[in-house]
């Protein structure tokens, strides 16, 4: 199944290979086989089809992680049309962005969702060929369709990146590209067809496509979280016999709590790893987790651009699964250059939407300059050890300080303001704001303040700052004036490290 060349085929493959297996189970307790899979995803097609959808049309779809979420995945895999997965939780500011910059002629919603109007927000934003993906999936004779696309390497895949920097960007894939980091990730966690997956993160991150083809790749079931609450989500781990999970940071250490409510015996029997990436992981937390759960635990490096880079051998010796990001997969060449981190193989995007920033991010020997900073240790292990870009990490979605100062900035009475990520037990790091009066304006804002008006502003809710600090000035360097963030956070961070075992 390795040899597919599009997700198509991979789908249509393993459907052909083992049909009555599960692929999908809903955490309402709904299931899907591969089988049906496939013959669903074609019906789905069909019925884009009829609405319009040609291969090359760019649909973009903002639906949580559902099956009929997979089911339009495939269908557009079908057609061979560009999909561009937008973040559930995401509001007008990210959505506008994303259908404008990809010209989206399509727009799937989930209509209201969580008490959250998508279909007016749709309209709203002016959006085109709005339709719920939600309630009900369009629907059709297979008849109709042309024949699935032959080739894995056209752009397919419109993925954006968290903004961090500057404007989200428009990251290209290809099905051969996501095919690539897909079947590199299952390899490096040691997955077989025995196997139970669980899918808690959205499945519109770049994540959810890697997710797909180790299924297909292996044939195991996923378990798709779309309300994740606890402890409704540990019955549901334990009812499924889930082996594997994924996701960040903080979504181990929320592991680690509820072991530590029932220390010595497990809550959850079937678990035997917990894997993610995407953030940095404190060792302590490592160390904690392999004692106290009884479990593997494995880490890695991805961005938009690479979703697979390296990725802990669960086998490893604990220091390294501790203190690194683990090895690149055969095929992904590493290159540090003044420190920064630089990456050629296949699972790399093709760029970006806009030409400019694809070619500023390749270097002459085509290598994706990634903006992080790290080393290799002699047994070729990664490092990371920061970023260029300031980023806040928080609850595994990236957070752009630059994006809420802008917007803080505008208050009438925010002199100055500086953003900072601070560690946080729950959420790995907690949005802080620190801000300095407007002279003559009275005093900065406070916390009910400050996120009343950023809500207002159309920041998304997951943005919104926790803390706000007043300073009477920010500490700046001499030379550039750059605000010196790690003051801020060594002044506001709370005394102790956040994740030590507790005795
Ligand atoms: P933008 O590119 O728009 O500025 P972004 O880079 O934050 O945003 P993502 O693609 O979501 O958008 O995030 C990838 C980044 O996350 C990596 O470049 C890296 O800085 C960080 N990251 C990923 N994995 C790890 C990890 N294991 N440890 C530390 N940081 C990580
Ligand atoms: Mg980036």
């Amino acid at each position: 199944l390795g040899a597919s060349r599009t997700l198509w085929e991979l789908i249509d493959r393993r459907a052909a290979l083992t049909p009555g297996r599960t692929a999908l189970i809903q955490d309402d307790g709904r299931r899907l086989a591969f089988g049906e899979l496939r013959d669903r995803c074609e019906r789905v097609a069909a019925g884009l089809y009829a609405l319009g959808v040609r291969p090359g049309t760019v649909v973009a779809w903002q639906l949580p992680t559902r099956i009929e979420t997979v089911l339009l995945t495939g269908a557009l895999a079908r057609i061979g049309a560009v999909q561009s997965p937008v973040i559930p939780f995401y509001r007008d500011r990210e959505v506008g962005f994303a259908l404008r910059e990809s010209k989206a002629d399509f727009f799937a919603v989930p209509g209201t969702w969580r008490g959250f109007d998508h279909g007016e927000m749709a309209r709203r934003l002016g959006a085109r060929g709005v339709f719920d993906a939600y309630a009900s999936l369009p629907d059709g004779d297979p008849a109709v369709l042309p024949p699935p696309p032959a080739d894995g390497t056209s752009v397919r895949w419109i993925y954006w990146t968290s903004g961090t920097t500057s404007d989200p960007k428009g990251v290209l894939h290809t099905d051969r590209s996501l095919i690539a980091g897909g079947s590199c990730l299952a390899h490096a966690l040691r997955l077989t067809p025995d196997d139970v997956g669980s899918i808690a993160f959205p499945f519109a991150h770049i994540g959810g496509a890697d997710y797909l083809v180790m299924l297909l790749l292996y044939g195991f079931p996923a378990v798709l979280f779309e309300k994740f609450a606890l402890p409704d989500a540990l019955e549901t781990y334990r009812r499924h016999g889930v082996t594997t999970a994924g996701g960040s940071t903080a979504f181990y250490a929320m592991f680690l709590a509820e072991q530590r409510k029932q220390p010595g015996e497990p809550v959850v029997p079937s678990l035997r790893l917990l894997a993610g990436g995407g953030a940095a992981k404190p060792p302590e937390l490592y160390h904690a987790i392999v004692r106290e759960m009884g479990v593997q635990l494995t880490h890695g490096y991805g961005m938009t651009e690479v979703p697979m880079i390296t990725m802990g051998d669960p086998d490893d010796t604990p220091e390294n699964l501790a203190t690194t990001e683990g090895r690149p997969p055969e095929g992904m060449e590493i290159r540090i250059v003044d420190g920064e981190v630089r990456l050629r193989g296949e699972a790399v995007c093709r760029g970006y939407l806009d030409p400019a920033q694809t070619a500023a991010v390749f270097d002459p020997d085509g290598f994706l300059i990634t903006g992080d900073l790290g080393h290799l240790t002699e047994s070729g292990h990664l490092v990371l050890t920061g970023r260029l870009k300031d980023v806040i990490i928080r609850k595994g979605e990236n957070v752009s300080a630059k994006e809420i100062e802008d917007l803080l900035h505008e208050h009438p009475a925010v002199g100055e303001a500086a953003v900072i990520g601070l560690p946080d037990p729950e959420r790995g790091e907690r949005v802080c704001a620190v801000l300095t009066p407007r002279p003559g304006a009275g005093a900065p804002p406070g916390l009910a303040d400050v996120t009343s008006y950023l809500r207002k502003a159309g920041l998304a809710v997951h943005k919104l700052p926790e803390q706000v600090e007043v300073m009477e000035t920010l500490p700046r360097n001499e030379t550039l004036r750059k605000v010196l963030k790690y003051k801020l956070r060594e002044r506001f961070s709370s005394t102790s490290a956040p994740l030590r075992s507790e005795k």
